[in-house]
């Protein structure tokens, strides 16, 4: 299959015809079982680990290409995640693919009641580019250690990670079981006419809304990993100076192109100077640069022009400049914003931060609450009534009390959003739920009948019933 990404409306055509011919092979394959046995997933985890530590020059060498990320960024925020999660499944693997006992009911008796974790089938994951290979690939993870087979078609606007992706899975992986199908919009609506067994996606809310369509006509299992808009609230009586320099950390990493970053602060008005000022003061040590590797550029012109427009220069309290060559834009800083400012209408999805203040608690969930419900929610604060509010009152995604981001490294924590901000969870164990499917059963024994339940009714049978339950 041509590795080419812009295709004519002919190749479009021909390219869906060698995709719809690739899932047959798939499902030919996993029909053959083959991917099922432990030994093999865990085989295929340990080949797939070691393909990416022997190719990590050059996927150092891909990234920087596609964002300018640093080496140590790289392995930081990509490899070494990816590589803890393998890591991971295949330590627990078997345990996992081990079929759970769980208690019968007496209407059973006498039997055993279990759950088989049972593979969908062929998986599709489609991913986005802000951490290319860690959303590509840390998916992926729980396809194989599930047991599937699987088709990745990574995001098009990290051209440089897609191909060399492609390359070191395509050459190493048969396609019957593992492919990397390049290409953008045209490519991708080709291959969501197609029926999976299971639809990863991980992108914007709205072309989410697009992939559970295309997966609706076959009821296609589907976990939707999207964005929104993230708060972080600061109250009155948090620690200020760790607060800020955890808040800052996890907004600018990656130039602020994270989906579970902070979108936007809400500040208690009592605190709002010290907290610019420290703001400020941190922004200034982290030393952000892309030249020191501290930063990325941001992906491509589009957004880097759609970023630009969000900074009202009237309301730059620090930051604001940008370089176009360079796609390159200051940590921003933007103060006495209103829910209805433009930055506050989307995901901003770069460096830039609005601080909102607010005077109650009440007031400060009332704005998270105009907005969809978000895909991460960060509170600062050392107030135990309020962090038991924030847990109770306030609808999220996955989050953070007194820290921002790092909820995302510890596999034991489902990740994924809810409503707006997708649909399922991964990481850890939870990845190897997404790909299967939980098979009940109920394991009766022959010596035994209770006829109870066998018609024809009679008022003894009704007595003991009435007695039994
Ligand atoms: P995107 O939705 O534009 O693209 C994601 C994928 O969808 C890409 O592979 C792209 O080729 C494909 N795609 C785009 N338009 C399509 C269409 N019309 N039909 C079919 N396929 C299409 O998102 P993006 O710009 O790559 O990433 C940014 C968004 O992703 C943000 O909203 C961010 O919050 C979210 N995100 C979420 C997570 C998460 O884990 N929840 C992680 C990273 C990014």
């Amino acid at each position: 299959m041509p590795n080419t990404i812009k295709k004519t409306d002919t190749e479009i055509t021909s390219f869906e015809t060698e995709v719809k011919a690739l899932i047959d092979t798939q499902r030919k394959f996993f029909y053959s079982n083959a991917t099922k046995p432990v030994s093999f997933r865990i085989a295929q985890l340990k080949k797939l680990k070691q393909l990416l530590k022997d190719n990590e020059a050059q996927l150092h060498k891909a990234i920087y290409a596609d964002l300018r990320k640093s080496e140590f960024d790289n392995l930081t925020t990509e490899l070494l995640p990816l590589y803890s999660e393998i890591d991971y499944a295949v330590k627990n693997l078997k345990k996992w693919a081990t079929p759970k006992r769980v208690k019968t009911t007496i209407l059973n008796f006498p039997s055993k009641s279990y759950i088989v974790a049972e593979p969908l089938g062929v998986s599709l994951i489609i991913g986005a580019w802000n951490f290319p290979y860690n959303i590509a690939l840390i998916p992926i993870v729980g396809a194989i250690a599930a047991g599937n087979t699987s088709i990745l078609k990574p995001s098009e606007m990290a051209p440089a990670t897609s191909a060399i992706m492609a390359e070191l899975i395509n050459k190493n992986f048969p396609s019957n079981y593992l492919k990397v199908l390049q290409g953008g919009i045209p490519e991708t609506t080709a291959i969501l006419k197609q029926r999976f067994d299971k639809i990863f996606f991980t992108g914007s809310p709205q072309v989410g809304k697009i992939v559970n369509q295309a997966a609706a006509p076959h009821l296609t299992n589907v976990t939707l990993e999207l964005g929104g808009k993230n708060p972080a609230i600061f109250t009155k009586d948090c620690s200020l100076n760790i607060g800020v320099k955890r808040m800052v950390s996890g907004k600018f990493l990656n130039a602020g192109q994270i989906c579970i970053t902070s979108d936007y602060v809400l500040v208690q008005k009592d605190i709002k100077e010290k907290f610019l000022t420290q703001v400020v003061a941190e922004i200034k040590k982290q030393n952000y640069s892309i030249e020191n590797g501290n930063f990325v550029e941001l992906i491509n012109d589009k957004n880097f022009d759609r970023i630009v427009s969000l900074i009202d220069s009237q309301k730059v309290y620090y930051g604001g400049n940008y370089i176009k060559e360079t796609r390159f834009i200051e940590p921003t800083i933007l103060t006495n914003v209103s829910v209805d400012d433009a930055v506050m209408q989307e995901e901003i999805f770069g460096p830039v931060l609005p601080v909102i203040e607010y005077d109650t608690i009440d007031e400060a969930f009332a704005i998270i609450q105009k907005f969809e419900k978000p895909l991460s929610a960060y509170l600062f604060s050392n107030n135990s009534t309020i962090k038991k509010r924030f847990l109770n009152e306030v609808s999220f995604g996955n989050g953070a009390i007194n820290d921002s981001i790092m909820q995302f490294t510890n596999h034991n924590l489902p990740f994924g959003g809810v409503g707006n901000s997708g649909t399922g969870s991964y990481h850890g164990k939870f990845s190897f739920d997404c790909f299967s499917h939980a098979k009940s059963i109920l394991s009766k024994s022959t010596w035994i009948e209770a006829n109870l339940k066998y018609y024809e009714h009679t008022d003894t049978k009704m007595k003991i019933i009435k007695k039994l339950f």
